[in-house]
């Protein structure tokens, strides 16, 4: 593949995946987990090789009280030579937060579908607009702050439990507002797995289409209707090269009861090294951080087929096969 990537880690990838189970996958579990578990996780993922993680939100405890630690889990993923840390804030009050502790990005998220918006970050979709422009603006208070990058994230961008189904015109202007008010990334999320792998290259393609070439474009599936891996492959068939997944599948969204979570992320890498494309992760490395999560998550299911499976007989992962 031609696409090759190198990020801060030094080596070299032809797709960048991001783990988003510390945020997206435990801001959907009741139970607290314990800080040094989210360390040890962290630092385990980082060692498999994972080049970016999302590592809290920066949401008030009493929205949700699994981040009340985040100054810690922050300290620690920055202090990973080589590990891009992001984290998710709805607002300028918690990019503050972010730009302060200096964190590498800031994920900023609104859904396409109103009523989402209005049930997930209590305003309009355009309100969420602007208060993307605040944190924004709040970039430009502090020279230091200067070094976070600012990603915004179009949420439910294919469907929505409320809604049904989404028009892509109507994602295709949240881009462009985006791209207007200075977002440095865009994230595409299938927050409740209404996408299909024909949907998924008709969107991705348009939004690659408006989007700078400076700028990436992530794709964020839930495997909420066994279909994650599958658009994860129709999402790369157009050119896109980065993905957020997480381990064992964790997460769900709090508006869509019963929801399986985000793409496995053993699973996609699995898929991406199959296909001849480095993604960078140890995939034995990462398969190995799982029994942390039972430990600490006794009563969440843990998907994945490729941890009940194993890997095929022979496989080489292509991150394995120098050039
Ligand atoms: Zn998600």
């Amino acid at each position: 593949m031609s696409t090759n990537m190198t990020n801060s880690t030094g080596g070299e990838r032809d797709v960048i995946l991001r783990e988003v189970g510390l945020r997206d996958g435990l801001q959907n579990v009741d139970v607290f987990f314990p800080t040094p578990a989210k360390q040890q996780w962290l630092l385990a993922e980082a060692a498999a090789g994972m080049p970016e993680i999302e590592v809290c939100s920066f949401v008030p405890p009493h929205v949700v009280a699994q981040f009340t630690d985040h100054a810690d889990t922050v300290a620690t993923a920055l202090g990973i030579d080589g590990l891009h840390v992001a984290a998710l804030t709805p607002n300028a009050k918690g990019a503050q937060r972010g730009y302060a502790l200096g964190v590498h990005k800031l994920n900023f998220v609104l859904s396409a579908s109103e009523t989402h918006n209005r049930a997930n970050v209590k305003c309009s979709t355009d309100e969420s607009l602007e208060r993307f422009s605040a944190v924004i603006a709040e970039r430009q208070t502090q020279p230091g702050y200067a070094r976070t990058k600012v990603s915004g994230c179009v949420s439910t961008a294919m469907g929505c439990t409320f809604e049904g189904s989404i028009a892509p015109k109507r994602v295709l202007e949240l881009v462009e507002q985006y791209l207007a008010r200075g977002a440095d990334e865009i994230v595409i999320a299938d927050t409740v797995g209404y996408a299909n792998p024909a949907a998924v290259k008709s969107l991705f393609r348009d939004v690659l289409s408006i989007t700078p070439a400076n700028i990436s474009v992530v794709a964020h599936f839930h495997d909420t209707r066994g279909l994650g891996v599958a658009n994860a492959a129709a999402a790369l068939d157009v050119g896109v090269r980065q993905f957020d997944a997480s381990l064992a599948g964790l997460g769900g969204c709090p508006f869509a009861p019963e929801a399986t979570g985000n793409v496995v992320m053993e699973d996609l890498v699995f898929m991406l090294e199959a296909m001849g494309m480095k993604t960078g992760v140890n995939l034995e490395a990462l398969l190995a951080i799982r029994p942390l999560l039972r430990e600490h998550l006794p009563n969440e299911p843990l998907h994945g087929l490729i941890s009940r499976a194993g890997l095929p007989k022979g496989f080489t992962p292509a991150s394995s096969i120098s050039h």
